[in-house]
């Protein structure tokens, strides 16, 4: 099985359906839809021949801690999305990073990268160096987003692909 498997986790509202949405069917919608958990496809290409990115869409409301751990111990590589108008969806990450800390033993080799959405809005609660202080914490790649400018969406899975050393990954 060549799946690559990634997971995204972020606290409810921070744009992570939006930003999938937006990736996989390059739509943006401004009404809100709770995710219950939704699977998403797209072909790659891999070393080993083509392969499949599936990406997980994850609830908010993490109701579902074994469901959590299962996406985290088969993940090969996480997206951890905040919104840059809520300082509380930053903090809200740090226990679903410990969380992966505990589940990875290979964490040096996982690629994570740390996604501040909705750049788009001046509200802000978080500053760019604020994230990349917190990036470079958890030693994580680092990326400001827009799903509805269209901003930054595609570079998110294109630094994963890019920071994956156990396999040659592409579009
Ligand atoms: P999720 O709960 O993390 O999956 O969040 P959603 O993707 O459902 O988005 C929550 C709300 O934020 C929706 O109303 C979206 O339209 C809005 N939203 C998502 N991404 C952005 C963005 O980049 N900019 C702005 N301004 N709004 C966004
Ligand atoms: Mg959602």
């Amino acid at each position: 099985n060549r799946d690559y498997r990634m997971a995204v986790f972020g606290a409810s509202n921070v744009g992570k359906s939006s930003l999938l949405l937006r990736f996989i069917e390059g739509r943006f919608r401004e009404t809100y839809i709770p995710t219950i958990e939704d699977v998403y496809r797209k072909t790659i290409c891999c070393n080993e021949g083509g392969c499949s990115m599936l990406i997980t869409d994850t609830t908010g409301a993490y109701q579902f801690p074994a469901m959590q751990r299962l996406w985290m111990t088969k993940g090969h590589a996480f997206i951890f999305v905040f919104s840059v108008i809520r300082k509380q969806s930053l903090e809200e990450l740090v226990p679903i990073y410990e969380e992966l800390c505990e589940i990875k033993d290979n964490l040096s080799e996982v690629p994570i990268i740390l996604v501040g959405n909705k750049s788009d809005k001046d509200c802000r609660e978080i500053s760019e160096e604020e994230g990349l202080e917190m990036a470079k914490k958890w030693n994580c790649a680092y990326l400001e987003t827009s799903a509805k400018n269209n901003h930054n969406v595609t570079e998110i899975f294109q630094r994963i692909l890019d920071m994956e050393t156990r396999r040659q990954l592409s579009f």
